[in-house]
């Protein structure tokens, strides 16, 4: 008898932030680990700008295992709706999704959960204990319009996928089922999905120099109080060593572009800018 793989997907929402998780099943068994992958970025990473793929053999390296090439039209078509992401700048509904579905022609089967808080106490004068549990919530990807407008804070969805085609379409169903959109992240410029566009940074990591271990956000925040102590410094410098404060005061004025610009656009490139302003411009033997 032939063996059978299916590969399961799990996609979780937590405190508004996703985690993804995939497992190779054979036989029923569990055949790998899981790799854990972050749905807001994924799909955009894989996508190869320059051939204009998705991924075609790159994905052995992500998931850490071997698939059956993606077909080229799926591939292409794919490329076609996150480009349709990025240009229409909005979330998907269910007739877009509908749509997807006859052209893909997949029907990937999943289940959804939801977080629930249950309190159990074998003693009357105990305190409850408190556990959460997901407990099914929806079965089947035939009544998808059943929860399509519900907004279920935690919970967990679980795709049983038979291809690559049906892994990347689970993955692709999720973000249009939660309605995330495509923004850019104000930092690193590159893309992201996002449920809110009061989300202005992704979850990678900074490529700004010695901050690349933090995420993009609290790189941007590490990266500017560093920047305010420079530059409080710099000004009590002038303040204190020129009697007229003219150099302070013209300090000041030399600054202010620099904080304006790093408040509305913290890019690495206008970072950068402005760490050299402080920091060479305004260097140690000035003082
Ligand atoms: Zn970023």
């Amino acid at each position: 008898m032939m063996s059978k793989s299916e590969y399961i997907v799990e996609i979780t929402r937590e405190n508004n932030s996703l985690s993804g998780k995939m497992q190779k099943v054979k036989n029923g068994k569990n055949d790998t680990k899981d790799t854990i992958f972050d749905p807001t970025i994924f799909l955009i990473d894989l996508y190869k700008k320059d051939t204009n793929h998705l991924l075609a053999n790159d994905v052995k390296n992500v998931f850490g295992f071997k698939f059956d090439n993606l077909s080229a039209t799926h591939d292409l078509m794919f490329v076609d709706i996150l480009n349709k992401f990025i240009r229409e700048k909005r979330s998907f509904d269910l007739y877009d999704l509908e749509k997807f579905k006859v052209l893909f022609d997949v029907n990937v089967d999943y289940a959804v959960y939801y977080k629930i808080a249950t309190y159990t106490t074998d003693d009357l004068n105990a305190k409850p204990i408190k556990s959460e549990n997901y407990m099914p919530y929806l079965y089947h990807s035939d009544n998808a319009e059943d929860i399509f407008n519900q907004d279920i804070k935690c919970h967990k969805y679980k795709y049983i996928c038979n291809d690559i085609t049906e892994i990347l379409f689970a993955i692709f169903h999720y973000l249009m089922m939660n309605k995330y959109k495509v923004a850019t992240c104000r930092h690193c410029e590159k893309r992201f999905f996002t449920n809110s566009f009061k989300n202005m940074y992704c979850k990678r990591k900074s490529p700004y120099k010695k901050y690349d271990h933090l995420e993009c956000e609290q790189a941007v925040r590490n990266i500017c109080q560093k920047f305010k102590k420079r530059r409080d410094n710099l000004y009590g410098r002038y303040m204190t060593y020129d009697k007229d404060n003219d150099k302070a005061y013209a300090f000041s004025d030399e600054v202010k572009p620099f904080t304006d610009k790093v408040k509305i656009s913290p890019t690495v490139a206008n970072l950068k800018e402005y760490e050299n302003f402080l920091y060479v411009t305004h260097g140690k033997k000035e003082i």
